[in-house]
């Protein structure tokens, strides 16, 4: 019997969206399914899109989709609990098209990514929470959903983390996630008017701002990160948090993201806004958080629920990611209809895509870096270090002047830091990240 699509893609994020789009463009019959009412209504980024994957499908893309502001800046820094100390990255390149990154919100972006997967000629059918996938022995033919069976020779998973579809299947057999592979994101969306938007960060019309944090103001052992982006007429702010160092602290994720807003710092940027959403959502990032494969009979998974999501402590970059593979699985996909061949020997070449794009080698290349993003110093001993020794940097007080290594070794102390453990994570920075 024929099957009903050439492909059914599950979940309208970006990487099933920019599935759906490629293959529609190439002619294939494709079926999109969403579980929420409409597409980007049960996603959540900070978020920082760096979209020039886009650019393959949907040429001048930044014209058109709802994207909030082009950033023109980056901020990174430690926070301790009443001090901060950081350093702005300002590019010239950053404000001229095309734009290098943009901040977004997802329930727009995906509503118009869905809908241009439909232009194209994509089936969308959103409401629709995929149970199962139809697996016929080793080979997956299709879905199921609502006792009833929807075939395609080849179906992408792009339902993101915590892929129920993948748990306690071929593609993860173990059916629980890995908590030292899964990063907990909370985010708080605030309004403020555009204007003064612009004025407190200093922002021209449309230009956006970006910072993230190392949070070393948190209860000892709690690790995590924050970020502030600046929308069109809302400010994101958030925090990625390391899953385990939460358990049996008694510490809620509420209160963590509380503690960051009304950080003196982060609250005069939030001065006089009103919160208007609020979100969590797991995070399953790098190498460790990668399925048992990419591909099988009948199946490829892409985006975030095959762990594609590069988390260094710095940045956070899944939506690229997420694009990307979601093109690669198309293209296999489509050469694959055109020999009429589905089998795990073709789709093989989804792996090859991978790595010829890049994407293997950034997870690959950087599987330790959670040896240095996790070193629970960075959100102690670091931040203490740093705000110690600018505050004696920076602070006249009548005392006698102190040389900087002076300083620097009072910093130190202060901070509990002996030469060897600097000497041994700077060691380790340089081998891992
Ligand atoms: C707090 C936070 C901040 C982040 N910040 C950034 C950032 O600044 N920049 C960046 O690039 N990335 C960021 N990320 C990561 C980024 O959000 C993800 O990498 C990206 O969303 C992955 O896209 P995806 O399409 O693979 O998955 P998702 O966006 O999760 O999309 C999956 C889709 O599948 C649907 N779905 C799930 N199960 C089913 C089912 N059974 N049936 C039907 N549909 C289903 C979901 O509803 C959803 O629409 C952040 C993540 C978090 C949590």
């Amino acid at each position: 019997m024929a099957d009903d699509f050439d492909a059914i893609v599950v979940g309208a994020g970006f990487a099933g969206s920019s599935a759906a789009i490629r293959l529609a463009q190439g002619g294939a019959n494709v079926l999109l399914l969403e579980r929420g009412a409409e597409a980007g209504v049960k996603n959540l980024s900070g978020g920082i899109l760096w979209g020039h994957d886009l650019d393959r499908i949907l040429p001048g893309w930044w014209h058109e989709m709802p994207v909030e502001r082009h950033i023109v800046r980056k901020r990174f820094g430690f926070l301790t609990s009443d001090s901060a100390v950081s350093f702005d990255f300002d590019d010239a390149t950053w404000r001229r098209e095309p734009y290098v990154a943009h901040s977004v919100l997802r329930v727009r972006t995906d509503a118009w990514m869905a809908k241009k997967a439909e232009d194209a000629g994509a089936t969308v059918v959103t409401s629709v929470p995929v149970e199962r996938l139809n697996w016929e022995g080793t080979r997956v033919h299709g879905i199921v959903q609502g006792g009833e069976t929807m075939t395609a020779p080849v179906t992408i998973l792009a339902d993101g983390a915590n892929s129920r579809l993948a748990l306690g299947t071929p593609i993860r057999p173990n059916p629980r996630l890995r908590g030292e592979a899964t990063e907990l994101g909370i985010k708080e969306v605030y309004r403020l008017d555009a204007r003064r938007i612009e004025e407190r960060f200093q922002l021209g019309p449309g230009e956006g701002h970006a910072e993230e944090w190392v949070a070393g103001q948190f209860a000892p052992g709690v690790m995590g990160g924050g970020f502030l982006y600046t929308n069109a007429d809302t400010i994101s702010v958030g925090l990625i948090l390391n899953l385990q160092s939460l358990f049996g602290r008694g510490v809620y994720s509420q209160e963590l993201i509380e503690q960051f807003r009304l950080h003196p710092t982060i609250a005069a940027r939030l001065r006089d806004a009103e919160l208007v959403e609020y979100g969590a959502k797991l995070i399953s990032s790098g190498w460790a958080s990668r399925p048992s494969a990419f591909h099988g009979d009948g199946w490829m998974v892409v985006g975030d629920a095959a762990g594609f999501v590069f988390s260094n402590g710095i940045v956070i970059q899944g939506m690229n990611y997420a694009i990307r593979t979601g093109l690669e699985a198309a293209e296999v996909a489509l050469a694959s209809k055109k020999v009429g061949d589905h089998s795990a020997t073709r789709l093989a070449e989804y792996d090859r895509r991978l790595e010829s794009s890049g994407v293997l080698s950034d997870f690959r290349d950087f599987e330790k870096m959670d040896r240095v993003k996790w070193n629970p110093r960075f959100y102690t001993a670091y931040p203490r270090f740093a705000t110690e020794l600018f505050h004696a940097l920076m602070t006249e007080t009548g005392a006698r002047k102190q040389p900087i290594r002076r300083l620097l070794r009072t910093a130190q102390k202060a901070a509990g830091l002996g030469s060897t453990t600097l000497l041994k994570d700077g060691v380790g920075m340089f081998r891992d990240l």
